[in-house]
């Protein structure tokens, strides 16, 4: 994993930012290490790295964790990242629900919970319903500890354009809002809290670059199928974000210029033919033209109660309308992908959202479109897998968003510790 992030210039504390995210970074890989450890694998010589390694001491974002008595020489005292150096809260606002959970410095969940969006409609009552989420997480987290002031960061997913600059929520499609100041209102709620707004694809990105499948590729491509598809990449563990923080909407690709109308406003964009929507269409209509289903069984009559784990339980039994609905999002899907590939060369292209957890009937399909598609020397480069965090990878992806910022400025280290 690649974790020094973030280069900046005409900065007189580069170096030792550097030089400390550099020793984080081989705690996160490689603990337990000494010090001596220490200086052979990031090559720098010994007395820097004792100097770096009581700055980290003394902010409690390592620890020492006993001697090592097995080595050849002197037994050397072991370092490890501090698991209780301090809480990150992290959240997703999907189009259904919101997830939220904190988790340690080890990016341990210590807690979590997901509840459905009250008021679909009212983009008031859903933001009550995110702080409400966020306080309590915020109230959880502060429990066990005498100290109010580790809370390192507060990172919120969304499903649409947030603004690099200001943390607006610029367009959700899929919520119909438009110009929400989202990192403005949280800032007002949370106060003096390092506070993210993040594309939610772009976070689970990152999360399953840091903490999941991803780990260890260079050139990423996660596709979030969930209620509509979001895209992101992760060049050497940097989100690419475009010119102003709005790259990687691969779902808004035209694939058929006379499809379906999206949420968007244009028509036949890629997530209208794979997305979950676009699979609970394809079975309606399945259903509708009469084809008999035991999902009609499985929801009782009630269509609108689809999930896609009952698709898939459709599916495991045998179900032509479940098993040809698969079958045509993941050509799609494959369709896609295929163009993907040719024009990013990736090394690796990851399936999340609440679509992944059809992945293993999906996958295959897609896979052998972009067989069938994809220049040959493209497709041998490229693996395509499940998320890890199926769809939990967005808030995972929070709290890779905080501690990337925590290692890419390590300079601002000392504010975390007031
Ligand atoms: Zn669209």
């Amino acid at each position: 994993m690649n974790h020094l992030l973030g280069f900046r210039t005409g900065d007189q504390s580069l170096v030792r930012d550097i030089n400390l995210s550099l020793i984080m970074s081989r705690l996160i890989e490689h603990a337990p290490l000494s010090r001596a450890g220490l200086a052979e694998t990031t090559g720098l010589n010994k007395s820097t790295v004792s100097s770096l390694v009581k700055q980290l001491l003394d902010l409690q974002f390592v620890r020492e964790v006993g001697f090592n008595l097995g080595g050849i020489g002197r037994p050397s005292v072991q370092l490890e990242i501090n698991p209780n150096a301090g809480y990150i809260v992290s959240c997703e606002l999907g189009v259904e629900s919101i997830e939220v959970m904190f988790a340690n410095f080890s990016a341990e969940v210590i807690w979590k919970r997901r509840e459905a969006i009250d008021a679909p409609d009212q983009q008031e009552a859903i933001i009550r319903q995110l702080f409400a989420l966020l306080h309590e997480a915020v109230r959880v987290s502060e429990l066990p500890r005498d100290r109010e002031d580790r809370l390192l960061g507060l990172a919120v997913g969304a499903p649409g354009l947030a603004s690099a600059a200001d943390g607006t929520l610029l367009f959700a499609p899929n919520l119909g809002w438009h110009e929400v100041p989202l990192q403005y209102l949280l800032q007002r709620e949370f106060g003096n809290l390092a506070i993210f707004v993040e594309n939610e694809a772009n976070m689970a990105a990152l999360g399953e670059y840091f903490f999941g499948v991803a780990q260890g590729y260079r050139e990423v491509l996660y596709l979030s199928a969930g209620v509509g598809l979001g895209g992101a990449i992760v060049r050497n563990g940097l989100l690419f974000k475009g010119a102003s923080g709005y790259a990687s909407e691969f779902g808004h690709m035209t694939l058929d210029p006379d499809g379906p109308l999206c949420n968007c406003q244009n028509r036949g964009c890629w997530e209208t033919f794979v997305s979950q929507r676009a699979l609970f269409r394809l079975i309606c209509q399945a259903i509708g033209a009469g084809q008999p289903s035991v999902l009609t069984a499985l929801v009782h009559g009630d269509l609108d109660t689809l999930t896609i784990p009952l698709v898939v339980q459709a599916a495991q039994q045998g179900d032509r309308v479940a098993l040809s609905a698969l079958e045509q999002v993941g050509r799609d899907l494959g369709i896609g992908i295929a163009s993907l590939v040719n024009g990013l060369n990736p090394d690796l292209i990851v399936l999340g959202g609440s679509l992944s957890l059809a992945g293993a009937l999906i996958l295959p399909v897609a896979e052998a479109e972009v067989d069938r598609r994809a220049l040959r020397w493209n497709r041998q480069a490229a693996s395509l897998k499940i998320a890890q965090h199926g769809t939990e990878s967005c808030v995972m992806g929070g709290v890779a968003m905080v501690y990337q910022h925590i290692l890419s400025y390590p300079g601002n280290l000392e504010r975390w510790n007031r």
